[in-house]
């Protein structure tokens, strides 16, 4: 990983934190060292997975020469963009500060933790059309967050509550 994306991840975090995704996928030579980093580990559909947000992840990843080959392969669009020369690293900065902000707005209408960011949003997207009328700020932070996110980010992560 080059120094400049390096920066970048770890300005950013969105693909550790849950902000992007739920969950990443795990190959099976993964499984123990990750259980070994007493990570959080699942079975889905018959797929060993790290639920996410990561504890690993505290400002930056912990464990990042073991870090599961998945997050080693990983690569966002942003990320991809900067290494391509498409973008600088100030101008992906900028992108990854203002989808914080959008974050930090939103949370603290999410109620408790224990779903995860996502499942929660979607839940305030459900109720009653004359909350959503009376939260329409609310309401167009969440949309906006879910569209820049997979505009700018991974476009995977429009649809929500999925593995990476
Ligand atoms: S989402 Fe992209 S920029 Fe952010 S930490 Fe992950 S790879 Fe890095
Ligand atoms: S192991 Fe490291 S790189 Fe992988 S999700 Fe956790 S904090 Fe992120």
């Amino acid at each position: 990983m080059s120094a400049t994306v390096s920066d970048l991840c770890k300005a950013c975090g969105f693909c550790c934190d849950g902000t992007l995704f739920d969950a990443l996928r795990l190959t099976d030579a993964d499984v123990g060292p990750a259980a070994r980093a007493r990570l959080p580990l699942f079975v889905d559909d018959g797929e060993q997975q790290l639920r996410l947000p990561c504890p690993a992840h505290v400002g930056a990843c912990t464990i990042y020469e073991d870090r599961p080959s998945t997050c080693r392969a990983y690569q966002c669009l942003l990320v991809n963009r900067l290494e391509q020369g498409d973008l600088d690293l100030e101008s992906a900065l900028v992108r990854v500060g203002r989808l914080r902000a959008l974050v930090d707005a939103i949370r603290p209408h999410l109620g408790e933790p224990g779903e995860s960011f996502w499942v929660r949003a979607a839940a305030l997207e459900s109720r009653p059309f004359q909350w959503q009328i009376e939260n329409e700020d609310l309401m167009l932070q969440i949309a906006t967050l879910r569209e820049m996110l997979a505009r700018f980010i991974d476009a995977r992560s429009r649809r929500g509550q999925m593995a990476r």
